[in-house]
């Protein structure tokens, strides 16, 4: 019997884990990876979680699918678990610290081609292996959470397929339109799912803070609606109004000393254009328009150059 993990949540609720060796099980040959195909041929519906290990919310949501499979209309559904080592580490004094192993496994994807050599990361081992699962996907749905608390976001690159799809969905109310980060690729970038001329299509959902009841919820509630909604003919609920936001800047960090003026929330709307955001050296970095929208700044300890401090965004359609 697989043991399971108990962290607590912010609230300071308990919350049973999906046990890792449970998670790097599987039905079809590649641990952490599950297959389920409905009778009749449709779409193939791919549901990652777990790029980074920390990000638990997705984890649970996909698990109950492995435990109860639906029974779907048609097509395919393929859930990957993907960082299992990093996972497999977690535990409740250490939870915040099980992002990954050796890299961030969500600026790997534009490094998978070649020859494998042996100084490969784990996360780029572990990709390239579930790699031959999700390339043939119709949609991606990938499931992560935040440092700071805010709504769950859908990010979706900059293709128009990939908020078409946001909207079949119909979750979450807040998608984010934006061009990923200087420090590598995305899962949701990668070909074919960044590629505006392809038809496979992707979301980023970012279910909410890290360890919080409300990520739990979101990822159940993506789920859910993204099997409805692709391989199953049962009616959806109504989905909610969503707003898209179009992030027009990614400020990379240059320099050791890039700090904050303040602590911004994350989602927080400046009013003003010209507002003073952060110093980076002798840099300063301001809000270049009215209404800014500060997407997901970085928290203190991930001020690093090359990473990505804030990204600026603004409303450009509301439901
Ligand atoms: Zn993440």
């Amino acid at each position: 019997m697989a043991t399971s993990s108990t962290i607590t949540l912010a609230s300071g609720a308990a919350r049973t884990l999906p046990p890792a060796d449970g998670i790097a099980g599987s039905n079809c040959g590649t641990p952490g990876v599950w297959r389920f195909t409905a009778a009749a041929p449709g779409p193939h519906v791919v549901l990652t979680a777990l790029i980074h290990g920390n990000e638990v919310c997705g984890a649970h949501a996909l698990w109950r699918v492995v435990q109860s499979p639906p029974t779907l209309a048609r097509g395919t559904l393929t859930i990957v678990c993907c960082n299992l080592e990093a996972y497999a580490r977690l535990d409740d004094a250490t939870k915040g610290d099980r992002r990954f192993v050796d890299e961030d496994m969500n600026r790997v994807w534009g490094r998978l081609d070649g020859a494998p050599g042996a100084e490969a990361t784990y996360e780029v081992r572990r990709a390239r292996t579930i790699w031959p699962w999700v390339q043939d996907a119709d949609v991606l749905l990938d499931l992560h959470s935040m440092t700071s608390p805010a709504p769950a976001l859908g990010l979706v690159g900059l293709a128009d397929k990939n908020v078409a799809f946001a909207r079949v969905v119909g979750f979450p109310a807040l998608l984010v339109r934006d061009a990923g980060h200087a420090a590598g690729l995305r899962l949701i970038d990668r070909q074919p799912f960044g590629d505006a001329a392809a038809a496979p299509a992707a979301m980023l959902v970012e279910c909410g803070q890290h360890f919080s009841e409300e990520a739990f919820e979101a990822a159940e509630v993506a789920v859910t609606r993204t099997i409805a909604a692709v391989l199953d003919t049962n009616a959806l609920p109504p989905a909610q109004p969503q707003s898209v936001i179009e992030v027009t800047e990614a400020v990379t960090i240059r320099t050791p000393a890039f700090k904050f003026e303040r602590e911004w929330p994350n989602m927080a709307v400046v009013p003003q254009a010209g507002t003073l955001l952060a110093h980076d050296g002798d840099q300063q970095v301001r809000t270049p328009y009215d209404n800014t929208y500060l997407v997901m700044p970085a928290s203190s300890h991930h001020i690093k150059p090359g990473l990505t401090a804030v990204r600026l965004g603004r409303l450009v359609s509301s439901a």
